[in-house]
């Protein structure tokens, strides 16, 4: 049973690395910028909502966001534990995920966070555009999607820093290299 978090700037790798931990782990990764993106491409009502704030780079509103996890954590696959990806973003999100988890009488073991500087990440994320075409991969929304990572996810790292159970991995390398990092990083935290 593992419940963790994985948290990192955009462009770090963070999707990439959650599907492999969810494979080598045995529990379900549960990626937020997925979900939306999957209501996005079905227009859904939330995709519609969502979409406005995705594509200038800001974060979904916590309304609309913290009951969608919400909603996703009380369904039967996360009974093993899970992985969550790209959620908490802000402080009030951390608030809302603990009222989530004492409900349940859960707790987090792990939050690995991956860390990668600002320009390789930009030089990443631009490659990444031509590739996928994604609308929030430009360069001015790209920059602004890091500047929120650093003015509010940061805070999100510091909180469980000073809990205890923060786990810092490098994400610049290849993705077999990161991998074996964050594989032997999760070992050693969950044997701690
Ligand atoms: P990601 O794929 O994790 O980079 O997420 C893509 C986009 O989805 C972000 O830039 C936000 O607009 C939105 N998003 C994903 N997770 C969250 C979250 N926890 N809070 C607010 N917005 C989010």
């Amino acid at each position: 049973m593992t419940r963790m978090l994985i948290i990192g700037p955009p462009g770090s790798g963070k999707g990439t690395q959650a599907d492999r931990i969810s494979d080598r782990l045995g529990v379900v990764a549960i990626s937020t910028g997925d979900i939306f993106r999957a209501n996005v491409k079905g227009e859904t009502p939330l995709g519609v909502e969502a979409k406005k704030y995705m594509d200038a780079g800001d974060f979904v509103p916590d309304s609309v966001t913290n009951k969608m996890v919400r909603d996703r954590l009380s369904e039967d696959d996360v009974e093993n534990g899970f992985l969550l990806d790209g959620y908490p973003r802000t402080t009030a999100q951390v608030d809302y995920l603990d009222e989530i988890l004492a409900t349940g009488e859960q707790k987090l073991d792990v939050v690995l966070q991956l860390t990668a500087d600002d320009e390789e990440l930009v030089h990443r994320l631009l490659g990444r555009a031509k590739e996928t075409g994604r609308s929030d991969d430009n360069e001015a929304v790209i920059r602004h999607r890091l500047d929120l990572y650093h003015e509010q996810t940061e805070a999100v790292v510091a909180k469980y820093a000073e809990r205890g159970i923060l786990t810092q991995v490098d994400g610049i390398g290849g993705i077999d290299e990161v991998t074996d990092r964050v594989m032997q990083a999760i070992k050693a935290a969950q044997a701690a």
